[in-house]
């Protein structure tokens, strides 16, 4: 419906994600004629964080503050900068060359573009999106020289802003660069098109991305409404051309922090063979602090999933060491050592076995 309103007459059906992303909005004025929102508020928050909404992701927003407006509508707490910071993860400093974040020996991060087809409101590399800055060729040339100059990096996962902001002759271009580095042994690309805007993942796109292998993708869904038809298609495009997919859901406050949710989203993943692979524990980041939720929170989530629905469907709840410490999965408690031997192990139903080794 909404889709009607801002895109030409006549365009409403229109799937070409180019044509889509035109017509994204980024300015409050043109908001506020759409969404009952306080324009004021989305200026003063978009003066320091950029905004685009695409007419496929406004379409999934029905009505104020449901789990798709939280993520794509500007909010005015994204101002409060209490206890957070820009770069709590230490990428500043764990870079080595452009778009190069090595934090463990056998792989880097490549981030290869600085926009998306939309700007999340809990996007965890904020400090760094829309600003127009382009990510030039030539820093590219020096990312990929320093992959090529230190052999113990075996996969790479290229990452922004959304890589698939790039065309598919510059991916072409920049995967085959890759593949042709001996020591590479895998490329994954963290992508949120599949959920954000699958008109992304053409036919086009996927035979380009077909010729290479071993290459993963990891999407981010949120919410079991971020499953449409549409986005079904696009996965189904991905999966049929050999490339796994993966799921790295952010676990955010009034988005997906109950469990009943939270186990619909991870279920309708399956379906649409996406692999749920993290559920990452929102970081601390500037911007962002409206989205927290307590540890307690994601372990009672993982506890509630845990027996009830198919092992297939839980990924690891992950928590990102704050100055650049990596990732470690956080475990409900299920072990308990009771003297040499012998172990007190809580079952999904909070039930007690001992277990003698
Ligand atoms: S698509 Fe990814 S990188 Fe882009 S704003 Fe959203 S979370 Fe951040």
């Amino acid at each position: 419906m909404r889709i009607n309103q801002i895109l030409p007459m006549g365009r409403f059906d229109a799937t070409d994600w180019q044509d889509l992303l035109s017509a994204a909005i980024a300015d409050p004025d043109r908001l506020a004629a759409i969404l009952p929102v306080a324009r004021n508020e989305i200026h003063s928050v978009t003066r320091q964080y950029p905004m685009r909404i695409n007419p496929y992701y406004l379409d999934l927003i029905q009505k104020t503050n449901d789990p798709c407006w939280r993520q794509a509508v500007p909010n005015i707490q994204e101002l409060d900068h209490i206890d957070s910071l820009e770069d709590p993860l230490s990428e500043e400093k764990q870079t080595c060359a452009p778009g190069i974040i090595q934090r463990y020996p056998d792989r880097v991060l490549f981030l290869v573009s600085n926009s998306c087809a939309l700007y999340c409101r809990h996007c965890m590399r904020k400090r760094k999106l829309g600003m127009n800055i382009p990510v030039e060729p030539a820093a590219i040339q020096k990312g990929l020289a320093y992959i090529a100059a230190n052999d113990s990096i075996k996969e790479v996962v290229l990452s922004g802003g959304d890589p698939l902001m790039m065309s598919d002759q510059a991916l072409d271009d920049l995967l085959k660069r890759l593949f042709d580095i001996a020591h590479i042994e895998l490329v994954r690309i963290h992508t949120r098109m599949p959920c954000v805007l699958p008109q992304r993942i053409t036919t086009s796109l996927v035979e380009v991305l077909g010729q290479y292998h071993p290459l993963f993708m990891n999407t981010q869904f949120n919410h079991p409404v971020e499953i449409t038809e549409a986005s079904a298609r696009a996965c189904r495009l991905l999966v049929e051309a050999g490339i796994p997919l993966g799921c790295q859901t952010v676990l955010l406050k009034g988005v997906n922090d109950q469990a009943a949710v939270m186990g619909e989203l991870m279920r309708g993943l399956v379906k649409i063979r996406v692999k749920p692979y993290y559920l990452h524990h929102p970081d601390p980041v500037r911007g962002t602090m409206h989205f927290r939720v307590p540890l307690a929170t994601g372990m009672e989530i993982m506890r509630a999933m845990r027996g009830h629905i198919s092992g297939l469907c839980i990924p690891q709840y992950m928590l990102d060491l704050p100055g650049g410490g990596g990732k470690i999965p956080i475990l409900p408690e299920y072990l308990e050592q009771k003297k040499n031997g012998i172990w007190r192990i809580c079952n999904f139903e909070g039930r007690f076995f001992e277990f003698t080794e």
